[in-house]
């Protein structure tokens, strides 16, 4: 639904945006389908570790995300790491073992890309090809992304504002792929107690500008596994299309990002919440829907819960 409120002022006529604005599509959303899961119709939950680490690792937690109803697996194969002595990823093996948890689950998969060389050979194992935070503009590798056929998930830049990240997948949208999901995953600003700092106002702001689903990331975003879940229910109440949260069958264990990475039963307790809340949303948009008609307006509301 076409949003009535839109930001004035030159900053926001996001004129270059030719089909990642609302304008383009004439106020329709984009739903993204990936297999039987409709981003951007129902609320999405993708999760896993945050790098694939062995078959057992990846089978263990994948089975969890499952049985707990997550939407989607997650896992990295080619991790981008600040440090390069830290461990960078298993590569085609990682890529295999994903492979075999989505025959095992039936979970589709979202990986990373992080080389436009990749792009190819990792669309035969990916259903989801991921664009984290450090490529957000990295021109060659969007470009390269908006040639294939598989949707693309595309993390906001760090330090992006949203006119930087929609041109980013306006890119992408561009070269031909139409299957572009947005991804909140915190912004640098002065605060440290975070790792970084969760942006929600970029989601009602992105539905206000952008026909694009939106989904966040609290677990990169919050950087403590204590402020994930209070995110997550934040998120959905401020509108998301969805969460990508990272669990790990065995936090202590993990080789990458173990301070954030959530335990099966915290995940499947979250999971709960969210569910209680989603019905909530849904009588909220309900009883918004009722009070425009009893207005006589058509509902401006666009949560997609
Ligand atoms: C990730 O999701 O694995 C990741 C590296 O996230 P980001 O690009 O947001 O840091
Ligand atoms: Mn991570």
């Amino acid at each position: 639904m076409r949003s009535k409120t839109k930001p004035k002022g030159d900053d926001y006529t996001m004129t270059n945006l030719k089909l990642a604005s609302l304008n383009g599509e004439r106020g329709q959303r984009t739903v993204v389908t990936v297999g039987s899961v409709r981003v951007g119709e129902d609320f999405v939950v993708i999760a896993g570790p945050c790098s694939v680490e062995s078959e057992e690792q990846l089978i263990k937690t994948a089975r969890k995300v499952k049985e707990a109803g997550g939407n989607m697996l997650r896992g990295g194969a080619f991790k981008p790491r600040t440090s390069p002595y830290d461990f960078q990823g298993l590569g085609l093996k990682g890529l295999k073992i994903l492979e075999k948890a989505k025959k095992e689950t039936g979970l589709p998969v979202v990986t990373e890309v992080i080389d436009p060389r990749d792009v190819s050979w990792v669309c035969e194992y990916a259903d989801v090809l991921q664009i984290g935070t450090r490529n957000m503009q990295n021109y060659t590798l969007l470009k390269e992304v908006g040639k294939v056929d598989k949707p693309v998930l595309l993390k906001r830049g760090m330090y992006s504002t949203l006119k930087e990240w929609l041109n980013c997948a306006e890119y992408i949208l561009a070269e031909g792929n139409p299957n572009v999901i947005l991804c909140e995953r915190g912004i640098r600003t002065f605060e440290t107690y975070t790792r970084n700092t969760l942006d929600l106002s970029i989601v009602p702001s992105v539905k206000e500008v952008s026909h694009l689903p939106i989904i966040v990331d609290p677990s990169h975003g919050t950087g403590r596994l204590s402020i994930i879940e209070p995110m997550s229910l934040a998120a959905m109440a401020a509108g998301a299309d969805g969460v990508m949260i990272e669990v790990h069958h065995n936090p202590s264990e993990a080789l990458c990002d173990k301070d954030q990475a959530m335990s099966p039963d915290m995940f499947a307790g979250m999971m709960r919440k969210l569910e209680v809340l989603g019905s909530c949303m849904k009588e909220i948009n309900n009883e918004t829907g009722h009070q425009d008609r009893i207005a006589g307006k058509k509902s401006s509301i666009a949560l997609n819960v």
